[in-house]
């Protein structure tokens, strides 16, 4: 197959659970040898569209085709040509890396010494080579998810799928983890299709797809996706929020939309629009910050919320919780 050729094609792919539709019509492809990410917020469909192409669930409508192989016709073929790693501990912590490894290569018929010559190459790229006669069971979180990586790479497979890779890691891991996955891409010439919330990882794939509720609604390298946004952002503190907020959409002629931090909206020159600014509003407004697009301006500006949703909402809950303790009620 030419390198030319995507190596990942959805068209029009769709899932339904009952009344649900967890994927709404999505395309896109993925080029050989590029980091593809899939952002967007809990249940926007990314573990959906994974399983579809890992054949571990069939579409509703549309197709898909790894390396070629249609996921629903070749399930096989397709097996065969991916690696994949899910956000659960997927390993048998009661064996050694090297046990799981060989397991790994009895499934995927892999002679042995083909085998250990792999195994040997993995785990010292994972740094695991003198932890590899250890239980798993003592591993640390970011170990494990290493030796996910090298078990999902012992069949070399063309891409490897991982689903949310780095949840629950702390952020030393995480940014570690992010330097395996880039070798992974780098020395093994293999394609990664990877889905995450944070927006911050996003930012080292080569390709992002925005997705939220089961659609793709940006798709491109970060840096497009953010030159999308245009000029800086302006986040502005005040009391009376909502007034401000009318007030300066009218005056500016801008969308205002309410952040977690404050009231945010772009201009093309914000060092120049700040004075203006401070000079209208003075007395209603209590900060003013300007910054470049991030991802997280992006997604906002598409689908006027704040990918961070459910950190929201999880902070109200914990002040829900605070209320039923009889806690909170200052204001
Ligand atoms: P994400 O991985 O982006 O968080 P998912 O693909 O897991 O989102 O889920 C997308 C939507 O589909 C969610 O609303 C979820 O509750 C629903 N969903 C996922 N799997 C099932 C299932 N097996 N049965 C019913 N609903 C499901
Ligand atoms: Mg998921």
């Amino acid at each position: 197959m030419s390198d030319a050729l995507p190596v990942v094609e959805v068209e029009g792919l769709v899932r339904r659970f009952g009344e649900l539709t967890a994927v709404d019509g999505v395309s896109f492809e993925v080029r050989r040898g590029e980091i593809f990410g899939f952002l967007g917020p809990n249940g926007a469909g990314k573990s959906t569209t994974i399983k579809i192409l890992a054949t571990l669930l069939e579409p509703t409508a549309g197709r898909a085709a790894i390396a070629g192989h249609d996921v629903v016709r070749e399930p096989l073929r397709v097996r065969e040509a991916i690696g994949i790693i899910f956000q659960d501990n997927s390993l048998d912590d009661r064996l050694t890396a090297d046990q799981n490894l060989y397991i790994h290569s009895l499934l995927y018929d892999l002679p042995r010494d083909v085998y250990r010559a792999r195994a040997d190459a993995l785990l010292e790229m994972v740094d695991l080579t003198e932890r590899r006669k250890g239980l798993v069971r003592t591993y640390s979180g970011g170990m494990r998810r290493r030796l996910e990586i090298a078990r999902g790479l012992l069949h070399r497979p063309e891409v490897l799928f991982l689903d949310e890779p780095t949840v629950g890691l702390d952020p030393q891991t995480r940014s570690a983890m992010w330097q395996h996955v880039l070798r992974v891409r780098d020395e093994g010439n293999v394609t990664v299709f990877m889905t995450t919330h944070y927006l911050d990882e996003a930012e080292h794939c080569d390709r992002i797809a925005i997705i939220d509720h089961g659609r793709v609604v940006a798709l491109g390298s970060p840096e497009e996706l953010k030159r999308q946004v245009g000029g800086d952002v302006m986040v502005v503190g005040a009391s009376a929020a909502e007034d401000v907020a009318r007030d300066i959409g009218e005056r500016y002629c801008v969308d205002v939309t309410r952040a977690d931090d404050g009231l945010r909206f772009q201009v093309d020159d914000g060092a120049t629009f700040i004075p203006r600014l401070t000079a209208d509003f003075q007395g209603r407004i209590s900060s003013v910050s300007v910054h470049r697009p991030t991802l997280d301006d992006v997604f906002l500006k598409l689908t006027g919320r704040a990918i961070r949703e459910e950190e929201a909402t999880s902070k109200d809950q914990l002040r829900m919780v605070a209320r039923a303790f009889g806690r909170g009620r200052r204001r």
